[in-house]
């Protein structure tokens, strides 16, 4: 039976129970207005955990003054509905006062990782969003949590986190998951109209160009991305904001591709900022991970970085 907890004293005394009967947790941070994508991680969740906690909260530490905090979509109900539906134990939905009482001030900077990428045009927002989960591990306890790979650099910063700080929770990073057509879902997709969802279809089909380019053996990012940009160019509703590709532990940019680099891109179509990416396996690569299979998913710590569509 699904729990809707809102307060943190309610909340850690159900954390204390099932630390107390020695049951492990799964958690799954979001913001709600749910969808496959946050699906996916709680069904992995629940396969792994003895109980599952989704927290449910729009933080908006992460959204800077001009951005989308007050229509960011908030489909609560519908939200539990599909929670109850996964068995999920506890939805953790605190009001922001309870989460940011008066003289909060506390903030997570995050050297070299939070001015990259996205943290060009979001200033503050990986702050906000190292900060929210910090607080939020520190109120659930969990044994795993799970994110998904469409938030790239959201990955990379909490677990830098994690590592940095020490702290004793393993992060499972999951596939991104697409519509049909490749479309990374979102919550943030709501706002696209039916021609702006086609025309959003140009950020996949850069970053399967710039698959294709490295599989077909070039490896110079300025050939790569030079491609990707006249995709996205040739879409009359897309603006890029910026297209990189990075190493995937420093965010720096590279200018030969290497194995395990990631192309990742945030593009506007309309007023709607996307972002994307993929990681750049050569074949060979490949072919080796799938023979060491067993290996990479012993790891803690892991990622498994393919796309899965619909
Ligand atoms: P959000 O509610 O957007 O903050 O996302 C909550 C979690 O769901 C984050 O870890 C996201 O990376 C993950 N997520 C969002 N969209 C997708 C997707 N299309 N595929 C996989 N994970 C996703």
């Amino acid at each position: 039976m699904l729990q809707v907890i809102t307060s943190i004293k309610d909340f850690k005394q159900n954390i204390t129970t099932f630390k107390e009967s020695q049951l492990s947790i799964g958690f799954v941070p979001t913001m709600g207005a749910l969808h496959e994508g946050h699906l996916r991680l709680v069904r992995q969740a629940k396969e792994e955990n003895d109980k599952v906690v989704v927290s449910i909260f729009v933080n908006p530490l992460q959204f800077g003054i001009n951005e989308d905090f007050t229509q960011y979509p908030r489909t609560f109900d519908n939200d539990c509905e599909l929670l109850s539906k996964e068995d999920v134990d506890i939805v953790f939905n605190p009001k922001a006062p309870e989460m940011y009482p008066n003289g909060f001030c506390t903030s997570v900077v995050l050297e070299h990782l939070e001015d990259k990428l996205c943290g060009k045009s979001r200033p503050g927002h990986f702050r906000g969003v190292a900060a929210v989960v910090l607080k939020l591990f520190n109120l659930v306890k969990p044994d795993v949590a799970y994110f998904g790979q469409k938030d790239f650099q959201q990955t990379v910063v909490i677990m830098r986190v994690v590592a940095d700080l020490n702290l004793d929770v393993n992060i499972k990073v999951l596939p991104t998951i697409r519509n049909k057509e490749g479309l990374a879902l979102s919550s943030r997709n709501a706002y696209l109209s039916g021609t702006e969802k086609n025309d959003a279809l140009c950020l996949y089909k850069a970053l399967i160009k710039a698959k294709d380019m490295v599989n077909a053996g070039t490896k110079n990012t300025k050939e790569i991305t030079a491609e990707m940009e006249k995709i996205i160019n040739n879409c009359k509703s897309a603006k890029i904001d910026y297209i990189s590709i990075v190493n995937p532990e420093t965010l720096e940019a590279v200018s030969e591709v290497q194995h395990g680099d990631v192309a990742a891109l945030a593009v506007r179509i309309g007023k709607t900022r996307l972002i994307d990416n993929i990681i750049m396996f050569f074949l060979i690569a490949v072919m080796w991970i799938n023979l060491n299979v067993q290996e990479i998913q012993s790891c803690s710590c892991s990622a498994n970085f393919s796309s899965h569509r619909m």
